[in-house]
């Protein structure tokens, strides 16, 4: 490791290999348009006449219009994100989205009619039942064409005025305070939270507490919104006849209310790691009185710099340790310039993977800056790109996972880069940084979302028999994260307004399991490896090849051999925390300490 000195190259992306130039382009959208015309003359009103080869063509034809436009998507998006301050850019990804609406608002009979077919198939149509199925599935919730119609008419002045009201809301907080040199600043959600990190406990304290009480300020408005979306969920799963205020969720994830419970008792069931977490790094920190204002808090040192080069390396080494092929897979998008890692200015910022059709190889966006936290988004993103690469052999309508299983590869790649950088460190303090990294990664998105969901389960119950007081929210989110945090960490007194800036809350309700399951499901994946090493790669990379053309919990059990339906199956996962726990105290509580 070397220091960021000598500012190394960082790669760049060709958008050639989409389009070599613009004529190309705008063939497609000739192409496209036409595609679209003759689809619709052929197939709207019709699809329930058709035999089995009859909707295979169908299926044939609509994935011709759904990878042309994919297409056209992704090189404008791409284009976009490479230089947002171009206005050519950002006409040809505002014409690009025009176009998609255009599209598919002229393709929405098409779910639908299939939504209305009887659901029973020759094997000729094997490829698109697990599809059908899912469009027959919601057609079950659907209520009448003009009840839906008026639906999403009186929304716009219903819930999404109440969503739109409350990011207006969130979006106007701000406050004035002394920032860490002493200066006069204003501070917004985003700059107040990221103090959390910072290494002055009273200034995190004070900042903190300081929003919190700013989001507290708007209580009267905020409680009336969320009410609102809570009677708005309820009137809605109540008409279209769901059993409960989760189940249209879990529909969408494609995970049943069993598996979704089942995950979320057995994590309620061990908040003792949590605990023994905080508790652990209170005594590292030497931090009396251990507050939910320093559980971000800096206690290690950190790691050098990472330049690009070796960080290109150590990460296709960490794929390629684990399978050859993922290797080289992985290795594939830097020598096909498939990566932009640059920091320039115009730049998208943050990170993704875009792979939007089986027809296309992905690409990978990043702003490197060289710190452990790019170096694991490297390893993130390729983990996508792994996954697109693999699932391309699925057609147009299985290739994209649900969320639950979204970011199944690229966990487990900042898993395997992790374990890599671990057995490389140069000292304990290093891969005790490392430890805690992954573990304060891991206790955010697995236990925290896991109380969130807890409350929302409550005020959603609460709800059903009349209106909520901000202040019996407030209890109720106490009594969620008192749970959690037991004796181990106090939590500051404006914590009560936790609950109101929480925007998956408002905007999509019972959201936040999804990333308690992602996770976990990683974990026990990653947990199973450890436990039978190479006769797991092969299973779990036909895991990633088969894509989204199964429910989770038929991949899982039909490549890996586990149940996510049972406790087993999540205990694993926590076993792999519990494990994590035992290795950072059998190095820390390091030096200075009593
Ligand atoms: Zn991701």
């Amino acid at each position: 490791m070397q220091e960021l000195s000598e500012k190394p190259g960082l790669p760049a992306w060709d958008l050639k290999a989409i389009y070599p130039d613009s004529s190309s382009r705008d063939a497609d959208v000739a192409l496209l348009r036409s595609l679209v015309v003759k689809f619709v003359e052929e197939y709207r009103g019709r699809l329930g006449s058709l035999d089995d080869d009859g909707l295979v063509r169908a299926f044939e034809a609509h994935a011709k219009i759904s990878n042309t436009s994919s297409r056209i998507m992704v090189h404008a998006y791409l284009t976009f994100a490479e230089n947002t301050a171009s206005t050519a850019a950002q006409a040809l990804l505002a014409s690009a989205e025009e176009l998609s609406a255009e599209v598919w608002g002229q393709l929405v009979f098409f779910e639908l009619e299939l939504g209305r077919l009887p659901g029973q198939f020759s094997s000729r149509m094997d490829a698109y039942a697990y599809f059908v199925q899912k469009c027959v599935q919601r057609n079950a919730h659907n209520l009448t064409e003009e009840l839906e119609a008026y639906g999403i008419e009186k929304n716009l002045t219903g819930v999404q005025a109440m969503t739109g009201l409350f990011d207006e809301v969130m979006g106007s907080l701000s406050f004035e305070d002394k920032n860490a040199s002493g200066e006069d600043t204003t501070f917004t959600q985003e700059t107040a939270l990221s103090v959390l990190h910072h290494a002055d406990r009273a200034y995190r304290l004070r900042i903190y507490s300081r929003f919190l009480e700013t989001v507290g300020s708007q209580k009267t408005v905020l409680t009336s919104i969320y009410n609102n979306v809570l009677l708005d969920h309820r009137l809605d799963w109540k008409r279209r006849n769901y059993t409960g205020a989760m189940e249209p969720r879990n529909l969408s994830n494609q995970v049943s209310s069993r598996a979704v419970d089942s995950m979320l008792e057995i994590v309620q069931s061990s908040y003792r790691i949590v605990r023994r977490y905080y508790t652990w790094k209170a005594r590292y920190a030497k931090i009396d009185q251990f507050t939910n204002a320093d559980i971000y808090a800096p206690v290690l040192p950190r790691t050098s710099p990472y330049d690009f080069a070796h960080a290109q390396d150590s990460v296709i080494r960490a794929y390629a340790g684990f399978d050859p092929q993922a290797g080289s897979i992985v290795s594939e998008f830097f020598k096909t310039a498939r990566v932009d890692a640059r920091v320039i200015p115009g730049k998208r910022p943050g990170a993704f993977c875009y792979g939007a059709s089986p027809e296309l190889d992905a690409f990978v966006h990043l702003n490197y800056t060289g710190d452990l936290r790019s170096i694991q988004t490297l390893a993130h993103e390729l983990g996508h790109g792994l996954h697109h690469q693999l699932s391309r052999s699925q057609n147009h309508v299985n290739f994209g996972t649900p969320l639950v299983t979204a970011e199944t590869s690229s966990v487990f790649g900042e898993i395997l880069l992790n374990e890599l950088l671990i057995q490389e460190a140069r000292s304990k303090e290093e891969q005790l940084a490392l430890l805690c990294a992954q573990m304060e990664g891991i206790l955010a998105t697995v236990f925290r979302q896991t109380v969130l969901t807890r409350f929302e389960e409550r005020a959603h119950a609460e709800r059903d028999s009349g209106r909520v007081s901000a202040d019996r929210f407030s209890e109720l989110w106490l009594e969620e994260n008192g749970k959690l945090y037991g004796d181990a960490v106090s939590m500051v007194d404006a914590y009560k307004w936790g609950w109101a800036y929480i925007p998956h809350f408002v905007h999509t309700p019972f959201y936040c399991y999804a990333y308690s399951f992602g996770q976990l499901l990683v974990l026990a994946l990653y947990q199973e490896f450890r436990t039978h090493g190479d006769s797991f790669k092969d299973g779990y990379m036909k895991l990633l090849s088969l894509g989204g053309s199964r429910a989770p919990a038929k991949l899982v059990s039909e490549t890996v051999g586990l149940n996510i339906e049972s406790d087993d199956f999540w205990l694993r996962a926590v076993s792999f925390i519990e494990n994590m726990m035992d290795r950072i105290e059998s190095i820390g509580p390091g030096p200075g300490v009593a």
